[in-house]
C-alpha cells in the first residue's frame, strides 16, 4: 500500500501573547510525525517560557492554514466511545452565566451529543462549528455569524490548538452582543504532573494558567466573570467565563518560577511515559511471543512508530472505523476478529490507561482469557 508523503507544518513567528516578549526560554523540543487519513505530518514542536510573565506556548508556530487542513483530515474522536466530558457541568456554567436565551454558539463542538440536544432546549438557536470534516457542523465558520449577535460562545478544550490566540478571541467578541458570554475550558498547566497528554500531545500550541488566559482575554476586550477547576467538565483544565467589555486593564503575570517548574515536573512524568513506552517497543521489535496491542490512538501510533509489526503482533480496537488507522502499516482487528490471537496471546499492551480495567475485565469474561501481571504493559498514562 502507498505510504503517504510527510508534510512538515510550515511555522509561523511569535511572540508572548500575555507581555509581549520575544526573547523566550527554550523549555523541551521535539519532532512528531502524525498519521491521519490520508497524509503524514511532521511537527517540529519548540516549548518556551516566557521569562517576564511565566506564560508557555510554542514560538515558532504552526502555520494555522496548513493546521486545519491537518485537522480536516484527522480522525473524528470519540466515534463509537463514550462522552469523557462532564455535560452537567456544562449545562450548568452556561445556565448561571448566560442571561440571553436567542443564539448560543459552540466552537469545536467535534461530535455532537446529548450535550448539543440539550442545549437547544435552552436557546432559540443553537450553531456548532468544528473545522474537523469529518465532524458535524451547523454553519460555516464563525466569519459567516453577524456581529453582535450572539449571547453566548464557548470552546471546550480549543484554544489550546490555536495558534493566534488574539485573532481567535477577537473573532469570540466581534459575534458576541454587548455584554455576552465567552465560556471556555483549557488543560490548567499546574495538572501536567498528574495528566500528561496535555503536556504531550503535538498539537498543543499553549500551556495556560488561569492568569495567563485573563491577561491574553483581556487585551482582546473581555471581563474575567469566573474562573475555576471544580466548573469544568474534563479533570486536567480549568473553566473561565468571560464578559464581552470595553478593553479591559490587568496586570500582566509574574509566573515564570512557579509555571516553570510546573512544567518540568510535568515532564519527569512524561519522561516515565516515554520510558514505558521505550520497553513496550522492545517487547514488540524483540519478541517472537505472541503480542496484542489494545487500541488504535496516538499512544499506539507512538509505540508502531517507525515499527513494522511481525504475524506475533495484532493490534484490536473495538471500533469498526480504526482498521486502516495506520495506513497500511499494519491491520486493525475487531475483538471478534481476532479471536485466535487473542486466545494464544503472551503479552498485551494496553495504550489506553483509562480503559485498561475494563479492557482486561471483558477479555476474562468474552473470551476466557487472563494475563499474569509481568505479562501486562499499560503505557497510556493519562
Ligand atoms: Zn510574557
Amino acid at each position: 500500500m502507498r505510504q503517504p508523503r510527510v508534510t512538515p507544518i510550515p511555522l509561523d513567528p511569535r511572540v508572548c501573547d500575555c507581555c509581549g516578549e520575544q526573547s523566550l526560554e527554550s523549555l523541551w523540543n521535539y519532532d512528531h510525525e502524525a498519521v491521519t487519513i490520508s497524509d503524514r505530518w511532521l511537527f517540529r514542536v519548540r516549548n518556551v517560557i516566557c521569562p517576564e510573565c511565566g506564560f508557555v506556548f510554542t514560538p515558532p508556530v504552526l502555520n494555522g492554514a496548513e493546521l486545519l487542513r491537518y485537522y480536516g483530515d484527522s480522525f473524528t474522536r470519540f466515534e463509537g466511545q463514550s462522552l469523557d466530558y462532564d455535560i452537567e457541568k456544562r449545562l450548568c456554567v452556561i445556565e448561571q452565566f448566560i442571561a440571553g436565551r436567542e443564539l448560543f454558539v459552540e466552537v469545536g463542538s467535534n461530535l455532537m451529543s446529548s450535550f448539543q440536544d440539550q442545549l437547544t432546549a435552552l436557546f432559540e438557536q443553537v450553531l456548532t462549528h468544528e473545522p474537523n470534516q469529518s465532524a458535524d457542523s451547523s454553519c460555516d465558520g464563525i466569519d459567516s455569524i453577524a456581529d453582535d449577535s450572539v449571547d453566548g460562545i464557548a470552546h471546550y478544550f480549543v484554544l489550546e490548538h490555536v495558534p493566534d490566540i488574539a485573532g481567535f478571541l477577537r473573532e469570540m467578541n466581534r459575534v458576541l452582543r454587548s455584554g455576552g458570554i465567552m465560556i471556555c475550558e483549557v488543560p490548567l498547566l499546574s495538572l501536567y504532573e498528574d495528566y500528561i497528554s496535555p503536556l504531550i500531545l503535538h498539537e498543543h500550541v499553549n500551556h495556560f494558567t488561569q492568569d495567563t488566559l485573563a491577561c491574553i482575554a483581556a487585551k482582546q476586550g473581555f471581563e474575567l466573570l469566573h474562573s475555576s477547576q471544580e466548573k469544568c467538565s474534563r479533570p486536567f483544565g480549568f473553566v473561565s467565563v468571560f464578559r464581552k467589555s470595553s478593553p479591559v486593564q490587568v496586570s500582566v503575570p509574574k509566573e515564570y518560577e512557579r509555571n516553570k517548574a510546573q512544567f518540568n515536573n510535568g515532564k519527569r512524568q512524561a519522561d516515565l511515559y516515554f520510558q514505558r513506552m521505550h520497553s513496550a517497543r522492545e517487547l514488540v521489535t524483540q519478541s517472537d511471543d505472541p503480542i496484542i496491542i489494545w487500541a488504535a490512538n496516538e499512544t499506539s501510533n507512538r509505540l508502531l512508530e517507525g515499527v513494522i509489526p511481525r504475524e506475533n503482533v495484532c493490534v484490536i480496537d473495538s471500533s469498526s472505523g480504526k482498521k486502516d488507522f495506520f495506513s497500511g502499516r499494519c491491520a486493525v482487528l475487531q475483538p471478534n476478529a481476532a479471536r485466535k490471537q487473542i486466545a494464544k496471546a503472551e503479552y498485551i499492551i494496553l495504550c489506553t490507561q483509562r480503559h485498561a480495567p475494563t479492557i482486561l475485565q471483558n477479555l476474562e469474561t468474552e473470551y476466557g482469557k487472563s494475563f499474569e501481571e509481568s505479562r501486562i504493559r499499560i503505557i497510556d498514562r493519562l
